[in-house]
Order: structure tokens, then sequence, then C-alpha cells
């Protein structure tokens, strides 16, 4: 037995390496469609797969800023894989969604509204700090004083197989901010991959009814004490050699009293301001909407995309950008991530996955930048305090 971070007492089972196809045939007959990690334009990417054949079986990755490389192991290992370009936001928080259709008619448009009925998705292989991601969208799309039918109708119908992370990658940095490698809650079932010279199986742990009808239905047997051992030093390996660091401790107030700190100058010299940290963050749910219509203008529709704050477009309003500069893009972003969003929401907006490290195209790396106001911060305290300053002669 185990305790969920919420003190509650869970058992633990053990399902062979062997009968994991049957797991995933069974979540099939119940009517999900499997979506998992797959190896995808050589990276590993979330795909509808079918089988175990479709996983990143014996592969691992190597990360570091700016750097991502597949690479085939000698373990026939299905989760050995930490993340890569996508988040599960490309299924629960669509790229592109069409909002309505209006067709012109005799006297006007009949505007429909889209009707959006979603699959019964089973996510394969969330890690820990992505369950966190999803609870943090959660809170802006159905916690708030409105709702996101679209985000809301997906979310309702997903069953989340989370799955510890048995490897750290070296941008990965959950440890700092609380969101991992162990899953805490959040998911239908959890595993822990324990792959050992003469045996391959999974320490899994329940969360919910659903996850608990699931197991039942395939073969497993309670978990002996050297089983659980196992499974919970796999766990204390990878944190014990998480790739990076960030110190949390006041970094709301170090934000907000930064806004001068010449380290913005610095990082928008490297910024090319391509957006790629929006795109991957788990976290990022800025959108914009588009209309479009046809060259007859008889039908014309309009949809939601993602969009992000590095752009000139978001920030645009009455002939201008209000953040113009790459510095303003880049601090508007930091500081949205690690200080205001917790006015927002009560949580980091980040939750130390470290994909915004990793498929930065310059390798500006968002530790190293809290790291440097920090030294900033110190060096020349009052380097940051124009913002306050002026804001206490107001
Ligand atoms: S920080 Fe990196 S990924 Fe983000 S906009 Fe700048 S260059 Fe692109
Ligand atoms: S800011 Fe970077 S490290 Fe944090 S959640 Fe987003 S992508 Fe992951």
């Amino acid at each position: 037995m185990t305790k969920s971070s919420k003190g509650k007492t869970r058992i633990k089972r053990v399902v062979e390496r062997d009968d994991f196809q049957t797991f995933l045939d069974v979540l099939v007959e119940k009517g999900y469609r499997l979506i998992g990690p797959t190896v995808r334009d050589n990276t590993v990417t979330y795909e509808e797969i079918a089988s175990v054949s479709d996983l990143p079986v014996g592969y691992t990755d190597e990360q570091e800023k700016g750097t991502y490389r597949l690479q085939k192991g000698d373990k026939p290992i299905l989760f050995g894989c930490g993340l890569g370009p996508h988040s599960w936001k490309k299924y629960l928080y669509p790229a592109s969604v069409r909002l309505w259709r209006a067709r012109r008619m005799e006297g006007g448009f009949d505007v429909q509204s889209e009707a959006h009925v979603p699959d019964r998705l089973a996510l394969i292989g969330v890690r820990a700090c992505e369950l966190h991601a999803i609870e943090t969208q959660d809170q802006v799309f159905t916690d708030g004083t409105y709702t996101d039918p679209t985000y809301q109708a997906q979310r309702e119908k997903v069953f989340i197989v989370a799955v510890n992370c048995g490897r750290v990658g070296k941008t990965c940095f959950c440890t700092s901010m609380n969101t991992g490698p162990q899953a805490a809650s959040g998911f239908d079932l959890a595993l822990t991959e324990v792959f050992e010279s003469n045996r391959h199986y999974f320490v899994v742990e329940t969360g919910s009814d659903a996850g608990a009808e699931v197991l039942s239905a395939i073969p497993n047997h309670p978990a002996t004490d050297d089983e659980i051992r196992a499974g919970e030093s796999v766990i204390a390996e990878t944190a014990a050699h998480m790739g990076r660091s960030m110190d949390i401790s006041g970094l709301k107030a170090l934000l907000y009293a930064s806004y001068d700190y010449p380290q913005w100058d610095n990082v928008a010299a490297r910024c090319m301001t391509c957006g790629n940290c929006t795109m991957v963050c788990p976290t990022c749910f800025c959108s914009t909407v588009e209309d479009v219509t046809d060259l007859t203008g008889d039908t014309a529709e309009r949809w939601r995309k993602w969009d992000s704050c590095f752009t000139m477009d978001f920030s645009y309003i009455v002939g201008g950008s209000i953040r113009s500069s790459a510095k303003s893009r880049y601090r508007q972003w930091m500081t949205h991530k690690l200080a205001t969003w917790i006015d927002q929401f009560g949580t980091s907006g980040c939750v130390g996955c470290g994909r915004c490290i990793t498929w930065c195209p310059v390798g500006i790396d968002i530790t190293e930048e809290v790291r440097a106001m920090r030294a900033e911060s110190k060096s020349k305290p009052d380097a940051g305090m124009g913002r306050k300053k002026k804001h206490e002669n107001a």
C-alpha cells in the first residue's frame, strides 16, 4: 500500500509486461481511442496508437537546451523516453477549432454553432508534470466565471493512464516545481515501469473507480513488498538525478521587482520571438479568433486558434502593438508564467517540464534566466525597481 499526496491509502498491484497489450485492448473494448507516445519525425509525439509496438519501445532521448535526439537503447522499455514537443493540450485544447459557420440566406445569414462531440480518449503515458499542467488548464477553462465548452466536453471523456518517470530529462525541473516525478493525483491509473534482468512489469496504482474497473479486467496481482520497493526506487532514482533546478522562493516578488532589469535586454538580444516556447508549453492557453469567408461571400466561418504572446499581433490594439519589442514580450511571458499566474490562478504557470528549454532554437533556458535575475537583484538591488518606484510615487 502507499499514501497518495492527499493522504489516502492506495493499494498497489502488478501487471506483467506481457499483459500490457491486453490492457490496451480492454481500453479499446470500453470504447476509448488510445492516444500515446510514438516515434514520428525523429521525435516522440502523442498520436493515436493501436498496440504496444506503436509505443517508442527501447528508445531513449537526449535533451539539452535547443537540442533533442532520439536513440535506440538496449532495453525494451516502453516508456523510457521523456517528453517530446507535444503535450496533451493538443487533444484537450486543440490548436484549431471551428466555432461557427454562417451561410447566406435570403434576407440574411443562417449562423450555426459548431457542435463538438468529443471521442472518449485514453491518454497513455501522462507524466506527473503533465497531470499538473492539465490541472492548470482545468483552472483556466472550467473553474472560472466562464467555461470553455469544447475543453470541458473533451475533458469529461478522458481516461488518464499516468506513468511515473523512470528516466530524467536533462531539461526537467519538476522537483523544483513540486510537480513530479511521481504522479500524485488526477489519474485513473498510474504505472511505474520496472525492468529487471529477468522480469519486466508495472506497479499499478488506482486513482478512480473507472481505473479500478479497467484494472479488474486484466491479469494482475497484489504487489509484494519487493515489487513496491522496486517501483519506489525507480522514482527515487529519477528524482535524485533531476536535470535542472529552479529556486522558486520569493520568485513572484523578484519578478515583480525586476521590471527594468538589464537582464531583459540580454535575453531579448537572443530571443527570436518565434513563439516555440509557448507552443510546446503544456499550460500556455492564449488564442486568437479568425474569420474566413469563401470567394463568393456566401459562407463564413469563425475559427479559434492557438496564439502566442510572442507575436506582434497578439497585443495589437487601436493602431499599435502594446508589446512591440522582444524584451517586452519575453518579459511578459516569463512574468506571467512565474508571477502574475499565481495572482490569477493561485499556482505557478510553470510545471517544470523543460519543453521550452529543449525546443527554444537559440537555447534560452528559463531556469538560467531566473538565476540571472536573482544575481542581478543581489548585485544591483535597485536596478529593477523602476516600476515599483513609479508605482509608489503615483
Ligand atoms: S525564448 Fe526561444 S522559443 Fe521562446 S520566443 Fe524566444 S527564441 Fe523562440
Ligand atoms: S514554462 Fe517551460 S518548463 Fe514551464 S511548463 Fe512551460 S514549457 Fe514547461
